[in-house]
């Protein structure tokens, strides 16, 4: 295959030349540099060339003038600007959807720092896609949960869609398996599962890490934002450290398509790339990660935290971190049980929500999420529509994604409206919704589902204090719970000692970001305390 480009656009022919001839000797030996002057020539190139465009990179009007004539998705998008407009484009980066700013003219380093990391984000997540290629009925549910596994731990891979065009039914006839089961993985290696499940896929992949130890200072169960800070901070600080998540690391944050109120990264940052990054830390700091790998039971062995594993292994921690945040609460009506994975969606699903291109595309949901997730879908699809309970979207959203919101042409909103079913046979065809009273039928065959969110900590078996909804009590809280020690329980320490909770899990947590990522360190500190007051 031919190396991926770099497009760099910018209306002055000097600084154009002089990026291309920068880039060129920073990263020639993995992309190839092209340059163009104006939208019409970046057209002209997206045209004629065959490999993808790993990152475009030029001066703000060229980009926004590249960007209202097609999508670019999947490339880096870097702005180079003067240092006297760097301010104004800052401010233009999320209408952009630009990446980063790199000012010109550049010194030393700083365009390369500028694009450095952005380019490896985009190598580590495109390249080898050739070496697992799946096929399937697009709207198969198992297809589905296997693609969002594989997207949400950044597995590159490549989807055929059997209903469009003959390459599906040519690669089936090619490994000789026309009449097999659906879905098919076909690897690089040579060999192919059919229907596998999770499980299946990940050991085929070698993604089942096993732990190294027994024992650990430190468990964490969860991979979100807050059990990733506990890691970070655990490991860091020389605590062995383990962190078991089921699913990927991210937890929900890592759905998010862009997360603007995080602090540091002023153009928001995607889920995705806080959790690689996060992963990375955490890893380096010498954390072990299992993932994905569900934590079963917990149970207590003097002061010890036992912990079964799905695969039948168990690992015990002189402390443990409950960092399980919450799970996507579903829709109960049976049509939209039926079609879930065959256009009902829960969350974004990012791996379909491509495939809503050009779509009549419907949104359930008043939270941020369900905001972020409806403007996002703006960007590609035909038309958004939002299905919100309450009379007016402020009441359960931030104001600066209402206002986003309002602002968007391409967005609608139907206030006191609630999805009451889903038409369709294989696949969603439509939904019904009520709305003031009426019932009205609405077609479409993307439904992005954002109600909210419950804890599911079943495999605590009720040894840990919670609320009536499962949401764990610490502190203050849980000194009621049938705390067994003189000493008060520290303010993230949960009815058990040593056992504390960080997140969205915790009773009374504000269920943001920097929230799970602040307790997650916190409770590190408190875990410090607890070990010394043990040992
Ligand atoms: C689409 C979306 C957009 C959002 N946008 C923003 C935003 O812009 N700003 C903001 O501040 N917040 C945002 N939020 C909220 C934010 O993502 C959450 O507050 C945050 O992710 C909570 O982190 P957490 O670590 O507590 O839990 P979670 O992120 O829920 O992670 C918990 C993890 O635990 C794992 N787990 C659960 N049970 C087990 C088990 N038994 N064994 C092993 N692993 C288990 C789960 O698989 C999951 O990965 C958004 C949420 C969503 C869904």
């Amino acid at each position: 295959m031919e190396k991926p480009f770099i497009l760099a656009a910018h209306g002055d022919r000097l600084v154009l030349a002089s990026l291309r001839t920068e880039l060129e000797r920073l990263y020639s030996n993995v992309f190839k540099v092209v340059g163009a002057t104006d939208v019409h020539g970046v057209l002209d190139l997206l045209d004629h060339l065959r490999s993808p465009v790993a990152m475009i990179i030029g001066d703000a009007t060229t980009i926004g003038e590249v960007r209202s004539h097609i999508g670019l998705e999947a490339s880096k998008v870097v702005i180079v600007a003067p240092y006297s407009d760097v301010a104004t484009v800052h401010q233009r980066l999320t209408e952009l959807d630009a990446h980063e700013v790199v000012v010109s003219p550049w010194s030393g380093d700083s365009l390369h720092d500028g694009v450095d990391d952005l380019l490896n984000d985009w190598l580590a997540l495109h390249t080898a896609g050739e070496s697992l290629v799946m096929i399937g009925h697009r709207w198969a549910r198992d297809a589905h949960e296997l693609r969002d596994f594989l997207g949400r731990n950044h597995v590159p891979f490549r989807w055929v869609d059997l209903d469009h065009g003959d390459e599906g039914v040519r690669l089936l006839d090619g490994a000789g398996l026309s009449d097999a089961k659906l879905p098919v993985v076909l690897r690089a290696e040579g060999d192919a599962l059919v229907a596998p499940n999770i499980d299946d896929l990940a050991d085929a992949l070698s993604m089942h890490h096993h732990p190294t130890r027994q024992y650990y200072d430190l468990v964490i169960v969860g991979g979100g934002p807050a059990g990733l800070a506990a890691a970070v901070y655990g490991a860091s600080e020389g605590l062995s450290t383990l962190l078991v998540e089921r699913d990927a690391v991210g937890g929900q944050a890592g759905t998010s398509s862009k997360i603007e109120n995080y602090l540091g990264f002023p153009n928001g940052v995607s889920g995705a790339e806080l959790a690689e990054r996060a992963l990375a830390q955490a890893t380096r700091f010498g954390a072990e990660v299992l993932a994905p790998q569900e934590v079963t039971k917990l149970s207590l062995d003097g002061r010890y935290k036992v912990l079964d594993l799905a695969d039948g292994r168990s690992v015990s921690g002189a402390a443990l971190v409950v960092a399980t945040g919450v799970t996507y609460r579903e829709m109960h009506a049976e049509s939209l049980r039926a079609l879930t994975g065959a256009g009902v969606f829960y969350g974004a699903a990012t791996t379909e929500a491509l495939d809503a291109a050009g779509e009549d595309v419907i949104v359930v949901g008043s939270a941020n999420s369900a905001g972020q997730g409806a403007l996002y879908f703006a960007k590609f699809a035909r038309s958004v529509t939002m299905i919100v309970k309450a009379a007016d979207l402020r009441e359960t959203m931030s104001a600066y994604l209402a206002d986003q919101i309002e602002a968007s042409p391409s967005i609608s909103v139907r206030v006191q409206s609630r999805v009451v079913e889903a038409h369709g046979e294989d696949s969603l065809e439509a939904i019904s919704i009520e709305t003031k009273s009426k019932v009205v039928r609405l077609e479409t065959r993307f439904l992005f589902v954002f109600i909210g969110a419950e804890p599911r900590n079943e495999w605590l078996g009720g040894l840990v204090a919670a609320d009536d909804r499962g949401y764990l009590y610490t502190g203050r809280d849980a000194k009621n719970e049938g705390w067994p020690l003189s000493r008060d329980p520290m303010h993230l320490e949960c009815s058990v000692p040593g056992v504390f909770a960080a997140g969205d899990v915790r009773h009374g947590s504000i269920r943001r970001v920097a929230g799970g990522v602040g307790e997650g360190s916190t409770a590190v500190q408190l875990v410090h305390r607890y070990l010394a007051s043990v040992h």
